[in-house]
């Protein structure tokens, strides 16, 4: 089976989408996948120019972003004459423009298979404003959260007050102002009172047109699972995220060392049981398909668990936490690339 491998692309997570594409293509060139798949990369640059196989291979060896330097007509490539010579795709781009649903559209459109959730799926799955109100209707519990649009930040000096007020009102202290459609923690602030409320707010509009407003919990743990499969999909064990900051900002995600990951987590029984079966009900709420991670947060003191977001294509590198929590659960990280491309097939399609 030819595999169209793609990564890099016009997201914050360029980098780490890299490192897992290395992960993912010497999967497939180990063991059985070796004589099963034969695979080609293909690279978008941060400016978004897609490049051909030879300018992607050495992108792919030397682990590095190419910048975006301007490269030669024969470097460049044209999608949809290309499209049809893979016969299936393995897109592991993160974050807005590979995760979100667009390049799931492409696909779509051109028919042929790709590892991962579909267009409603990608989409959902990206827009957190979206989520929680599908996760609202399949009853699971989450904080407390509000929607705030640009337009009520930026154009009406007379509803910003209003808008404040209702926040705190509706929602308190500590709160959480995301951008409604990013990743790693990208804009994303804690907010303590009115006037880190007005910065955090102007500067989350200033990523994105839908912004979400959510409650601050305190004493929590960070916990995540692992999905796998399409209408029957399985959970794994269940892995927990410590780290030394305020919170799991941008910073202590990238800097090595910052943070930590135990797997499985130190967790009651009970609680590793739950929290597998608001995992696969969320990954089916919006019509997820391959792979998702689902992460929660658990407050011992309470016992609560809500949960916070799905990632619809989660940090693939040989030392993410979706492989990890696989590895942990039995799945190596070839047969998991494995898993990956065969529930793709299925999925979207049979091969040309
Ligand atoms: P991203 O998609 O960028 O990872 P998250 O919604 O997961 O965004 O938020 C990033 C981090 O911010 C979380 O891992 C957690 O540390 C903190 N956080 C987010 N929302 C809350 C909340 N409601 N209460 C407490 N901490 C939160
Ligand atoms: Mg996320
Ligand atoms: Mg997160």
């Amino acid at each position: 089976m030819r595999v169209g491998l793609l990564f890099g692309g016009c997201s914050g997570e360029h980098e780490v989408s890299i490192k897992s594409a290395q992960a993912i293509a010497k999967a497939l060139a180990s063991g059985d996948n070796q004589t099963k798949y034969q695979v080609t990369p293909f690279y978008i640059q941060k400016n978004g120019v897609w490049l051909g196989p030879e300018a992607s291979q050495n992108v792919l060896s030397q682990g590095l972003p190419l910048g975006d330097q301007p490269v030669t007509p024969q470097q460049r490539w044209q999608f949809p004459s290309a499209a049809a010579q893979m016969d299936v795709w393995f897109p592991i781009l993160h974050g807005p423009n590979g995760e979100d649903g667009t390049v799931q559209g492409l696909f779509s459109l051109m028919q042929v298979p790709y590892v991962g959730s579909g267009v409603l799926g990608s989409c959902v799955g990206m827009d957190k404003l979206a989520m929680k109100m599908v996760f609202e209707q399949a009853g699971l519990p989450q904080v407390n959260y509000m929607g705030v649009e640009r337009g009520e930040i930026w154009s009406n000096p007379c509803v910003f007050p209003a808008l404040c007020d209702k926040i705190e009102a509706q929602v308190g202290y500590p709160c959480f102002v995301k951008p409604a459609n990013l990743g790693s923690s990208v804009g994303i602030a804690k907010v303590r009172n009115r006037t880190e409320l007005e910065v955090a707010l102007d500067n989350a509009a200033s990523y994105d047109r839908r912004i979400i407003v959510e409650a601050g919990l305190t004493d929590i743990r960070e916990v995540e699972c692992a999905v796998l499969g399409n209408d029957n999909p399985q959970a794994s064990v269940v892995g927990e995220i410590t780290y030394d900051s305020d919170f799991y900002d941008y910073e202590t995600k990238y800097t090595d060392g910052r943070s930590q990951m135990h797997i499985p987590a130190d967790l009651p029984p009970e609680v590793v049981s739950k929290i597998q079966t608001m995992a696969i009900q969320a990954f089916k709420a919006i019509d997820a398909a391959g792979l998702g991670r689902l992460d929660f947060f658990y407050q011992p003191a309470t016992g609560h668990i809500v949960i916070n977001e799905i990632n619809t294509l989660p940090g693939f590198t040989a030392f993410s936490m979706y492989p990890e929590l696989w590895r942990a659960s039995g799945v190596e990280f070839p047969s998991l690339v494995d898993r990956l491309l065969q529930l793709a097939v299925a999925y979207h399609g049979q091969p040309s």
